[in-house]
């Protein structure tokens, strides 16, 4: 099938370098001119675990081509898929529609023969209906369905999750755009559930997601605060609770609260709709305002260990949002340093992958070491706030020989408490 892809950022890459490798000739299409240059270049524009070579692969086959130009990647294209951004609006935290209508009044142009238009952005209800109408508007003989095709991979195992999906869930209304779909996801067939709803569902189903797993892990950090004060370890607790196949294991970790590029903004995004469909969706509000209020009261915590000498070195350990990816966007760990920095705090940071990205963020406010025993070295006090497995074997003889005063504040629970008193060092963790 040829497909063409719209925006080529941490969805549409992994899925344009997977569609490839199941045979397609994919076309991704960025307006971001850098990124085509790179990636024409054979440079990857971010980190994946398994991209890289999938990606070679593919483009030495000439099955992944990558292009500026709409007109290239959409003519002839059986299937085109919007990937682009869907940010937070600044003020009301709705959705931002712009990048998604933008390509859909573009795309519109290029449109040949009948063409699935497939929205894997995550948009709003409803978006399925405004982004038939932008195309109907730009290319009124365009022959075309527009198909709803929420995307669920994690970043951080996004290869992985391509190949091995829970479920997929299309959101289509004609027969003839179905089969399309079946087409396109036949190697899945009898591997994966495949769902067909209506596209209104699908589009609410991908918010109701997200949002449900938000609130799941605003639970635990809850109980993590609860046992702190009344003597339980969350661990247990959490492990009592997983046990339950009503309530399952996962996304029980206690931590510094949820954030990346999706959950935040989901979450958001759901709750200005339950708004504007004078629906009350208590449950999502409150995740979000007990969420944020967490990151503040971790740096609390944080503050607390230096209240005596405001300006002692402060080691950060990890600046993504969690393990296995460069994205600082809503990261905890960078929302974290904002509130350190807020009082003049001196950091000094490492993270194996995002330290270009906190860089963008936060430019030279904080300082970055070349691994962690650099960032540690004087250090009165390390805050360790991404899970990097990297963190969890790291020498902690030698990080003792670096640190000024022994104290860890390990927001993420990676170390063993006992080991680490035993060893000299004032150590807090969550939740127990
Ligand atoms: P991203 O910011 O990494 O990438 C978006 C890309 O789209 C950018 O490279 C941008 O230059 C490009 N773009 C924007 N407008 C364009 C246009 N008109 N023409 C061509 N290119 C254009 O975003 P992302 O993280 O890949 O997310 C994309 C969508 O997928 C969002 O709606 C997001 O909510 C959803 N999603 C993301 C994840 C995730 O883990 N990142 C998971 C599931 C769903």
């Amino acid at each position: 099938m040829k497909v063409g892809i719209i925006g080529t950022g941490y969805v549409g890459l992994p899925t344009g370098v997977g569609l490839a490798e199941l045979g397609n000739e994919v076309v991704c299409i960025d307006k971001d001119e850098n990124k085509i240059n790179m990636l024409n270049s054979g440079q990857l524009t971010l980190f994946e675990g398994g991209l890289e070579g999938l990606f070679r692969k593919n483009t030495a086959s000439e099955k992944l081509r990558f292009t500026t130009s709409m007109k290239e990647g959409v003519e002839g294209a059986d299937l085109v898929m919007i990937a682009v951004g869907t940010p937070p609006h600044p003020v009301t935290k709705e959705a931002d529609m712009q990048y998604i209508h933008a390509a859909a009044r573009e795309l519109a142009l290029y449109l040949t023969g009948y063409t699935v238009v497939v929205t894997k952005s995550t948009v709003p209800v409803g978006t399925g209906d405004v982004v038939e109408s932008l195309i109907k508007e730009n290319n009124p003989q365009a022959d075309f369905d527009v198909v709803s095709l929420p995307e669920f991979l994690r970043e951080g195992f996004a290869i992985h999750d391509f190949f091995n999906p829970d479920r997929i869930v299309i959101g289509a209304d004609t027969e003839r755009a179905r089969n399309v779909l079946k087409e396109l996801y036949k190697p899945f067939e009898g591997k994966t559930k495949m769902l067909f709803v209506k596209r209104r569902s699908s589009e609410t189903i991908k918010y109701a997601s997200n949002a449900f797993l938000a609130i799941k892990i605003h639970y635990i950090n809850e109980m993590a605060d609860f046992c702190e004060k009344s003597g339980a370890d969350v661990y247990e607790v959490a492990q009592g609770m997983g046990l339950d196949s009503r309530i399952g294991p996962r996304f029980l970790n206690p931590g510094p609260g949820y954030g990346g590029s999706c959950f935040p903004k989901d979450t958001n995004a759901m709750a200005a709709m339950g708004r504007a469909n004078g629906v009350s969706l208590s449950l999502i509000e409150a995740a979000i305002s007990g969420n944020d209020a967490r990151k503040a009261a971790m740096a609390g915590r944080v503050l607390a260990q230096i209240k005596s000498n405001p300006q002692a070195k402060i080691a950060v350990w990890g600046l993504a949002f969690k393990d296995g990816t460069d994205d600082c966007r809503e990261s905890p760990a960078m929302q974290i340093v904002g509130e350190l920095l807020k009082h003049n705090a001196n950091i000094t940071a490492y993270d194996p992958q995002a330290m270009k990205n906190a860089a963008k963020l936060v430019g030279d406010k904080i300082k970055y070491a070349s691994d962690m025993y650099e960032a540690a070295k004087d250090a009165e006090v390390l805050v360790i706030l991404t899970e990097w497995p990297d963190f969890r074997q790291a020498d902690m003889q030698k990080v003792r020989a670096q640190m000024k005063t022994l104290n860890i504040v390990d927001l993420r629970n990676l170390l063993n408490p006992d080991d680490m008193r035993a060893m000299g060092f004032k150590y807090q963790g969550i939740g127990r």
